[in-house]
C-alpha cells in the first residue's frame, strides 16, 4: 500500500469507529469525543474538535511534538494533543486512541473511583483488569499529562484509564479495537451501576483474570 493510500485506509477507520459509537449509544449527550490513529513512530490522525457527521478529509495531521501537520484542529482541540501523544510515547503498540464523556464510565471517573473488570466483554477486548483513575488536571496541562504518563508507567498492562472529574481514555491496536473496549466499558460501567442496587456486583472467580492476562500476553509477544 503506499502512504496516501495507507493514510486514507487509516482515516476511513477512524471515521467509522466515531460513527460506530454514537450506533451503541455510548456518547454523553454533547456528543464530546475525540479519536486518533497513529501513522507511524512521528505523527497520528487526530479529529478537528467535532465527531458528528465527521468526514475522513476533515482530521488533522500532528505530530508527537505537537504540531499541525495538515489540516485544521479548532483551538479547543490543540489541548488535548498531548493527552493523546502521551499514550503513544508510552506504548510503542498502541495504534488509536480515543476519549469520551460516556455516561456511566464517567460517573466513575467523577467517583475516582477504579472501573473493576467483573464482566465478560471487558475480558474479551482486552482489559483483564480495572480501568484505573488519572488524578484530576486541566485539559492539556502537565499536571494532566504527566497523571497519565505516571498511570501507564505503574500499570503497563492497562489499555484505559479514567480522567478524575473528566471521562475514559482508552487505546488499542487500531481504531475498531478501541471503539469496541469503549463500549465494552461503557457496558461494564452500567452493570456495576444497576448491580449496587441488588447488591453489589461480585468478581470473577479467583485467577480468571490472570488466566486471561497470560493469554493477551501471549498472543502480543
Ligand atoms: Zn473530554
Amino acid at each position: 500500500m503506499t502512504a496516501t493510500t495507507e493514510l486514507k485506509s487509516r482515516a476511513h477507520q477512524l471515521v467509522e469507529a466515531a460513527r460506530e459509537l454514537f450506533v451503541a449509544g455510548v456518547m454523553s449527550h454533547s456528543g464530546h469525543a475525540n479519536l486518533s490513529v497513529r501513522l507511524d513512530a512521528e505523527r497520528f490522525l487526530l479529529t478537528p474538535g467535532f465527531v458528528r457527521d465527521l468526514q475522513p478529509d476533515q482530521l488533522a495531521t500532528v505530530s508527537l511534538d505537537g504540531r499541525v501537520l495538515a489540516g485544521e484542529l479548532r483551538s479547543v482541540s490543540v489541548e488535548i494533543i498531548t493527552m493523546h501523544s502521551v499514550v503513544y510515547r508510552a506504548r510503542p503498540h498502541v495504534g488509536a486512541i480515543i476519549h469520551t464523556h460516556s455516561p456511566a464510565a464517567t460517573a466513575f471517573a467523577v467517583a475516582h473511583r477504579p472501573l473493576p473488570c467483573r464482566t465478560e466483554p471487558m475480558l474479551r477486548f482486552g482489559q483483564a483488569e480495572e480501568v484505573p483513575v488519572v488524578p484530576w488536571g486541566p485539559r492539556g496541562s502537565d499536571v494532566s499529562v504527566r497523571g497519565i504518563a505516571e498511570v501507564l508507567e505503574r500499570r503497563p498492562t492497562t489499555s484505559a484509564v479514567l480522567l478524575a472529574n473528566h471521562g475514559l481514555l482508552v487505546f488499542g491496536p487500531d481504531a475498531a479495537a478501541t471503539g469496541q473496549l469503549v463500549v465494552a466499558i461503557e457496558e461494564s460501567a452500567e452493570a456495576e451501576l444497576a448491580a449496587a442496587a441488588i447488591g453489589g456486583a461480585v468478581d470473577f472467580p479467583e485467577g480468571a483474570l490472570e488466566s486471561v492476562r497470560t493469554s493477551i500476553a501471549r498472543v502480543a509477544s
